[in-house]
């Protein structure tokens, strides 16, 4: 080890290596092989295998079956039979299980991530932060879309059996894209891994065990190109989604011509990386490093091609320069790499390769000093100038760590070299006046465009290309309909995604409606309820108490009389709550969940509060099972209640963006105790409002029972206050008072609020006594919350011609 004198000399970085034990031990438990996943089960070997490597060590990791026509031919008849029954669940049953593999990802993180870098040699600092966390993202993006289909696409069915095929460079993120909106949609699944990577598909089949999934649903064949084609062209498949190289595109286009397939491609890219002489360079070079360095550039839209003004070459690449003799290259798994190692040798020869014709063709070939590492395939980022806009790596894609430059003078010839190509998936554009920045981004032609930025995804976001990186979306809304049909597909069985809703949820992994507790010999032990505020339980001001009885006039128990100052107290803490406004739908939508996990956890018990307060145990059972499918409703929405783009004047976006209110107030009706305040609050909270709520008057336990359930569920202090009491008192305290924004009140006399909210002209929204179905499901119910828990600003923006 060094010695402390010597680190501070060199300030050099230690070794910082991520364990891969568990991986090892997994592993190790398959050395005789793995096999396909066809049915809910892993294949008996057959006869034919393929070896996987460990591209840092360019040693053997596992040896995999090679799937067979008859393999393929097994596992998409498994996907048939599923079909129907998978597509017949409700959708919110679907989401249980794309939810539940979301949460499985994320407790194998770590190893996933360690297993994703030894297969296919990417920085662990990169699977661990980018490619793991996405692919939980998706499942639980798509969790909400298997929730919000039926609503969103009205009569759209499932397509049927998916066939995805997908690339060795983001394996398993590359599998939950088509998967997680596959499976939402209600089709089933047949997925090739690539052939140099199927390691953590085949971790993935042992999550959907996990999870119960239904044998069918999901199936994986290993296997190389061939086995991708007999899948591809497999007369049970009903779409194909692919994403590859251009020319596999091409050949799968050609092998699915005619047969009334869908299909979605999604190709390779030689991306443009604009930067104009006003950008703020140091920025851009970061950007760089993220555009063509990450992922060793194995990536389909990494921004390859660096289009530099004039003015500002010379000097951008000499920071440029500067920037790459800091990258290190080495072990994946070192915390501290920055590219790994490139998948396999027959890529590392191609990237040889190009750069050498690059040579040829009168580039000027530069890399740093730094040695590479003596075993395993490695390559050092390399940047090639001097070359001419037709010369074959200003063309070709390398799908490598090798960056090209060429240069413009004017914004008109940066938009023609920037569409100086076959591809068009992404581009960046780099200048600090955005009137230029939206105007280049108009003229260029590519599906994806960061303005100052770069390899930006998101699950709420659709992917895709334009020109020969192929067509469909993988992501968002665009992404679904990828999934849907409106019509039974020809020849298919093809079930029904949206349609009524069967009495019983099958194989429902976790939360579902549990049995009540007998009644035991011991009285019970008393629960003192108070009041919510700050994320803390406090006592009322007034130090009184009102008597809450059930219906059979039995004394349920003392609720708080909250009063003013209360109120007070709730407003001031939910102003200092604005972190919550400021978080992404994504989070929200994650503690929106965790709130509907633990109401779950809990049913037993708030049903049988329900059920002490009066009615039967049939319907206190209901009240908690629809409580809990609504907050998961609301969860789903927390990312996807998008604004609109308006089209308005010509050379003009306007962009209607929804913003929460800030604080609001929720008075919630008497009836359907639990089930109301949750259909209220949980929109609010799902658009970024932080709430103070005033619970049914006549059963405030309902809301009161949730405050452990908020300190459990991530729900950050002062997002959600609670002051039971009086409804008229109070809703008169929460109209009159400055600081709130909006307030809606629910089973009351409105006149009197709506006179009192006059003095800062706060939105109000009442709902009648009986008017409100609170266990309806009613197309628009869920927009109209939302609505009313948002307004609108407009911006707008200059953009194109
Ligand atoms: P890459 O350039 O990323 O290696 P490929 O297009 O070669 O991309 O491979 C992407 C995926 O397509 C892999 O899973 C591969 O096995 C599969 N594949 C290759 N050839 C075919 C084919 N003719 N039909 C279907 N799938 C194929």
């Amino acid at each position: 080890m060094a010695a402390i004198g010597e680190i501070l000399r060199t300030m050099d970085y230690g070794p910082a290596p991520e364990a891969n034990d568990h991986v090892r031990a997994w592993l190790d438990a398959h050395s005789a092989g793995f096999t396909h996943f066809i049915d809910g089960d892993f294949t008996a070997p057959g006869e034919a295998w393929f070896e996987v490597s460990d591209p840092a060590q360019a040693t053997p990791l596992a040896r995999v079956a090679q799937g067979s026509d008859a393999d393929v031919d097994r596992a998409v008849s498994a996907a048939r039979r599923a079909h129907p029954a998978w597509s017949a669940l409700p959708g919110h049953a679907r989401a249980r299980y794309l939810y539940a593999i979301a949460r499985h990802v994320q407790k194998h993180e770590r190893f996933l991530a360690v297993l994703e870098s030894v297969d296919n040699g990417k920085p662990i600092r990169e699977s661990r932060d980018i490619d793991i966390p996405l692919v939980a993202r998706h499942f639980t993006h798509h969790a909400g879309w298997a929730e919000l289909i039926a609503g969103e696409f009205p009569g759209a069915r499932s397509v049927g059996v998916c066939a995805a095929i997908i690339p060795w460079n983001f394996p398993l993120l590359m599998l939950a894209w088509k998967i997680a909106p596959a499976l939402a949609a209600g089709n089933t699944v047949v997925l090739k891994p690539a052939e140099f990577t199927p390691l953590s598909a085949l971790a993935f089949a042992d999550i959907c065990r996990q999870i119960g999934l239904p044998p069918g649903v999901v199936n994986i064949v290993c296997g190389d190109g061939s086995t991708g084609a007999a899948l591809a062209a497999h007369p049970g498949v009903d779409k194909v989604a692919f994403t590859g190289s251009t020319e596999v595109g091409r050949a799968i286009r050609r092998a699915t011509a005619g047969s009334g397939k869908k299909l979605s491609l999604e190709l390779g890219g030689k991306s443009p990386f604009i930067v104009f002489d006003d950008a703020d360079l140091d920025s851009a070079v970061e950007g760089v490093v993220d555009a063509i360095w990450f992922n060793q550039g194995e990536v389909c839209c990494a921004g390859s091609r660096l289009l530099l003004h004039e003015g500002i070459a010379e000097r951008f690449i000499a920071k440029l320069k500067a920037r790459m003799e800091k990258l290190r290259v080495g072990d994946p798994l070192d915390k501290s790499t920055d590219i790994g190692a490139i998948v396999a040798p027959v890529q590392l020869t191609r990237i040889r390769e190009l750069v050498e014709q690059g040579r040829r063709e009168g580039g000027i070939v530069w890399c740093p000093a730094a040695p590479l590492p003596a075993a395993g395939w490695f390559y050092p980022p390399t940047l090639i100038t001097g070359i001419a806009p037709a010369s074959t790596v200003a063309e070709v894609e390398i799908f490598g760590p090798v960056a090209v430059t060429l240069t413009f003078r004017t914004p008109t010839e940066a938009v023609a070299l920037a569409n100086n190509t076959r591809y068009g998936l992404a581009a960046s554009i780099w200048s600090e006046n955005i009137n230029l920045a939206l105007d280049v981004a108009a003229g260029v032609k590519a599906g994806v465009v960061w303005l100052n930025a770069t390899n930006l995804f998101d699950a709420a976001a659709g992917f895709g290309g334009f020109k020969e990186s192929g067509f469909g979306r993988e992501g968002g809304r665009e992404g679904i309909a990828e999934y849907l049909t409106s019509a039974a597909h020809a020849g298919s069985p093809s079930g029904v995604a949206t349609g009524a809703a069967p009495s019983r949820l099958s194989g429902i992994p976790a939360g579902g409606v549990a049995e009540l507790p007998g009644d035991g010999t011991l009285p019970p032990i008393d629960r003192t309820a108070k009041l919510y505020i700050g994320g803390k339980q406090a006592r009322p001001d007034s130090g009184y108490s009102f008597t809450v009885t059930g219906t059979s006039g039995a004394v349920l128990g003392a609720a708080p009389l909250g009063n003013r100052k209360d109120i007070r107290n709730a407003v001031e803490a939910a102003h200092k709550a604005a972190n919550w406004s400021a978080a992404s739908g994504h989070n929200r939508a994650q503690v929106l969940y965790y709130i509907a996990e633990n109401l779950a956890a809990r049913s037993a018990e708030l049903t049988e509060r329900l059920r002490a307060a009066g009615g039967a145990a049939d319907a206190a059972a209901h009240e908690v099972h629809r409580a809990i499918e609504r907050t998961f409703r609301y969860a789903a929405w927390a990312d996807k209640f998008d604004g609109r783009i308006h089209s308005t004047k010509s050379r003009h976006v306007t962009l209607a963006l929804r913003e929460p209110w800030g604080v609001m107030g929720i008075v919630c009706p008497d009836e359907a105790p639990l089930l109301a305040f949750v259909s209220l609050v949980m929109p609010a909270l799902a658009m970024g409002n932080r709430v103070i709520a005033v619970p049914s008057q006549a059963m405030p336990f309902a809301a009161t029972d949730l405050y452990q359930i908020f300190d459990t569920s991530d729900v950050p202090g002062g997002a959600i206050n609670i002051v039971t009491g009086e409804r008229d008192a109070l809703g008169l305290v929460l109209a009159e008072h400055d600081d709130i924004a909006a307030l809606w009140y629910h089973g009351g006399a409105i006149g009197p609020i709506e006179a009192a909210s006059a003095g800062n002209l706060k939105a109000t929204w009442a709902v009648c006594p009986g008017d409100a179905d609170w266990y309806a499901d009613a197309p628009g119910t869920d927009a109209a919350h939302l609505e009313r828990a948002t307004q609108i600003k407009n911006v707008w923006i200059p953009y194109g011609a």
